[in-house]
């Protein structure tokens, strides 16, 4: 008879190098660990050592969780020392680099295969040589790729369908076709891409989307009950298997889970919490453009002065192009005026916390999937400012589907994190804010409607929630597939999942 240790899972969790990918990974780590399942999180050495405080103090309260730090050949791919991550890239000419050197992790992933045998791999969609790695020693691999089925779906409908194609002027409105809403984008919303035939980002995407079809199934940070026309569509008409398992950074339900979540956080906590404490609730917008995204002085001070001209209370994260604005690029007097009105919290914020407070009413995001997904699970209406990656399609599902946010009107998917130009005005900064915080009907409608999904997220990682159950069926049928794989000893490498 197998002993119990014999039949223990073991999952290797591979996230892709942005911050963005990374934090949700290790959630998901977390998860299965505390379903029993023995977890090894692959990380590069500067990740680890910034990611590994949450990871060790699950370990230490008792869960299977492991790091297993790989060395990231940057210089080998013409990257300088210590870049490591997207956030740490200061050029476009440094991503096909950095993705040069992800490529150049699967020699290691296999021999870390060959060494623990784990039973199956949770690789992130920018590492497709996962999938040859795992079928080599006929293991399932699962796919996350970090956003929703809303913008898989509008992705694939744009590749297959084209509908961008001969519309006469780039600001003219099209529709996306065959998703089960009326979706509509403007050719300045598209990725390059769907610009440049044959370039890195189509090379990249065709790459990805490759992988994808032979991989045993995909992890999907969202719940049913938040698109379910888009899992439906997703499986059916994409016949794609997926499991949605979300949101998972609602697994951070204590204070230190969620300070630990991600960087160093640049402010300390307990004067966050004092500073929202003395607020009433509903009363503060948080604002914040995620990882990597960072703005010129020019842009930082629209906002300054739209966010001093609404009066309304704010938190506001920020992140410059460059290092010597930090100090120089607000207003005479800024800071003196909007004592106690405002907190500026340089570089890296306890996201989750602050959005969980109750004093939080509203939240201007940058839309990427993580940051829409806290946002509504704390139950907080939306400001939309997306900027690259499929932030636009987010951008569209939050207000043109869930409408539960306003966009504040940002025309132009950028091919690059850093905004030079000034994209958004102060006026319109100051419009959208007071009107998504203000008494209006609009405002109070959106925030109805957030606190429901936010009820319903909740409801989803609870036991007997929908994430909940679909957690539970996948790792019954991964333990059904480590049984019928130990029967017949190993699945031979011919036979692909
Ligand atoms: N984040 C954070 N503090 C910050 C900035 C970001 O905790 O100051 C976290 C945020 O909670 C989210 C992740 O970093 O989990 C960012 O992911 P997202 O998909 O929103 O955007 P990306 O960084 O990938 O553009």
């Amino acid at each position: 008879m197998d002993s119990e240790a014999d039949q223990q899972l073991h999952i290797f969790f591979f996230p892709f190098v942005a911050y963005g990918h990374m934090i949700p990974t290790i959630d998901i780590a977390k998860l299965f660990a505390a379903r029993g399942v023995k977890t090894t999180i692959i990380l590069t050495p500067l990740n680890a050592s910034v990611l590994s405080n949450s990871i060790d103090r699950e370990r230490s309260l008792g869960l299977d969780i492991h790091i297993q730090v790989i060395k990231f050949p940057g210089v080998e791919a013409g990257l300088p020392e210590g870049v490591e991550s997207c956030d740490d890239m200061t050029s476009p000419e440094m991503v096909p680099k950095l993705f040069q050197a992800v490529k150049m992790l699967q020699e290691p992933l296999e021999q870390l295969i060959e060494e623990y045998r784990p039973d199956s791999i949770v690789a992130d969609m920018f590492l497709p040589f996962a999938t040859e790695a795992a079928s080599k020693y006929g293991i399932p691999r699962f796919v996350f790729h970090g956003t929703s089925f809303n913008s898989q779906c509008v992705e694939e409908s744009l590749i297959c369908h084209r509908p961008y194609v001969g519309i006469a002027s780039d600001r003219e409105p099209f529709l996306v076709p065959g998703l089960p809403d009326k979706i509509e984008m403007t050719r300045l919303q598209l990725n390059e891409h769907f610009k440049v035939e044959n370039g890195f980002h189509t090379e990249v995407r065709n790459l990805f989307r490759d992988a994808e079809q032979k991989n045993y199934g995909i992890l999907v940070n969202s719940f049913n009950e938040l698109e379910p026309a888009y899992a439906m569509h997703y499986n059916k008409v994409l016949g794609k298997r997926a499991w949605a398992i979300g949101p998972v950074s609602l697994r951070n339900r204590d204070s230190i889970d969620k300070v630990q979540r991600g960087k160093k956080t640049a402010i300390n906590e307990h004067v966050v919490l004092k500073w929202l404490d003395s607020k009433k609730p509903n009363s503060v917008l948080y604002i914040c453009f995620g990882s990597m995204a960072r703005f010129s002085k020019a842009q930082l001070l629209e906002i300054a002065v739209g966010l001093e001209d609404s009066r309304v209370s704010f938190i506001w994260v920020v992140r410059t192009i460059r290092k010597e604005e930090e100090e120089s690029f607000l207003p005479e007097g800024f800071e003196d005026r909007m004592e106690g009105k405002g907190l500026i919290i340089r570089e890296w914020a306890p996201q989750v916390l602050i959005l969980d407070h109750p004093a939080v009413g509203g939240f201007m995001t940058h839309c990427g999937w993580n940051s829409i997904l806290e946002g509504l699970s704390a139950g907080v209406p939306m400001i939309t400012w997306p900027m690259f990656a499929e932030q636009f399609h987010n951008e569209n599902f939050i207000t043109q589907v869930l409408k539960m946010g306003i966009p504040v009107g940002v025309e132009k998917w950028n091919d690059w994190i850093d905004a030079e130009d000034v994209q958004v005005k102060k006026e319109k900064i100051a419009n959208v804010v007071s009107r998504l915080m203000g008494d209006g009907e609009e405002g109070k409608n959106m925030r109805m409607r957030a606190k429901e999904l936010g009820e319903k997220a909740k409801v989803a990682v609870e036991e007997g929630g929908s994430s909940n159950e679909n957690l539970t069926a996948l790792i019954q049928e991964l333990q059904m597939v480590k049984k019928a794989s130990t029967t017949r000893h190993r699945v031979p490498s011919s036979q692909v999942f």
